[in-house]
C-alpha cells in the first residue's frame, strides 16, 4: 500500500479506538513520522491531509523545511544545545527537553527571535540507560525551574516506550506518564499546562490512545519499514 492508503487506513483506525474508548478524535494530533523518507513521500503525506511532520534528528528539520510549505515540525529526538540555534525558527513543539541547561538555550534562542517555543518534557518512565529524558521523580523540580523562563512554554509531558516490550508493559509505561501528568498538574505551577501527552507509536498506539495520549508519534504504519 502506498502512503495514501496507509494514512486512510491509520486514521480510520485512530477514529475507531477514540470511539471505543469514548475520546474525541478533535483532542488528538497524529504526527507522521518522516524521519529517513524522502520528501516525495512527505508531499504524499501532505496531499493526504497530514500537516504536523515528526523528525528525530535537527539536520532532518533543517534540511527538509525549504522543502514544504505549511507543515508544522516536531523535533521528537535528542537535542543538542549547539543545534538549538539551527531549528528555533522552525519548530512548532520540541518534545525532547529534559534538562534545565536545555532549556534556558532554547530560551535564550526563542527570545533573541521574539517567540515563546512550545515543549514537552520527555520522563524515562522505564529508567533505560540508553533513553534520554528525566526519571519520574525528578520531573517535578525540572519543571518549576523551567517554568520561570519567559521564551518557553510547558504544553505536557512525552516519552518513548520500549519496541522490545509487549504492549501490557507499554499500557503499563503510558499509564504512569498520564498519572505524573495529573500529578503535576494538580500542583498548579504558574506557566505550565499538562495538557499533552505525546506517548505511542506504530505498534502501541492503541493503548497510548486508551491511556489518554494526546499526541501519537506514527512512522512505520504510515511510510513503510526504515532501513535504518
Ligand atoms: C521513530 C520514532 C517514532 C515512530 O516510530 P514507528 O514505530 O515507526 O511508528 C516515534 N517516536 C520517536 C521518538 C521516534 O524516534
Amino acid at each position: 500500500m502506498g502512503v495514501f492508503e496507509n494514512i486512510k487506513a491509520l486514521n480510520n483506525r485512530i477514529d475507531e479506538i477514540c470511539q471505543k474508548c469514548g475520546r474525541n478524535r478533535d483532542e488528538i494530533t497524529l504526527i507522521a513520522v518522516t524521519k529517513t523518507k524522502p520528501i516525495s513521500l512527505l508531499k504524499e503525506a501532505q496531499q493526504a491531509g497530514e500537516i504536523n511532520f515528526g523528525e528525530n534528528r535537527p539536520q532532518e528539520i533543517v534540511k527538509k523545511y525549504p522543502e514544504l510549505d505549511g507543515i508544522k515540525w516536531h523535533l521528537i529526538g535528542q537535542l543538542q544545545k549547539n543545534k538549538v540555534k539551527h531549528i528555533i525558527d522552525k519548530t512548532e513543539l520540541i518534545h525532547s527537553v529534559d534538562s534545565l541547561s536545555l532549556a534556558l538555550e532554547i530560551d535564550k534562542r526563542a527570545g533573541q527571535i521574539d517567540k515563546v517555543q512550545d515543549i514537552l518534557i520527555q520522563v524515562n518512565i522505564t529508567k533505560e540507560e540508553s533513553k534520554s529524558g528525566v526519571y519520574p521523580e525528578d520531573a517535578e523540580a525540572v519543571i518549576r525551574e523551567i517554568s520561570v523562563l519567559k521564551n518557553v512554554r510547558i504544553k505536557g509531558l512525552m516519552t518513548i516506550s520500549k519496541k522490545e516490550f509487549d504492549v501490557e508493559s507499554n499500557k503499563n509505561t503510558f499509564r504512569k506518564l498520564r498519572e505524573l501528568s495529573e500529578k503535576i498538574d494538580a500542583l498548579n505551577i504558574e506557566n505550565v499546562s499538562m495538557k499533552e501527552l505525546s506517548m505511542g507509536m506504530t505498534n502501541d498506539f492503541e493503548e497510548a490512545l486508551s491511556e489518554g495520549a494526546t499526541i501519537i508519534r506514527v512512522g512505520t504504519a504510515i511510510f513503510g519499514a526504515r532501513e535504518m
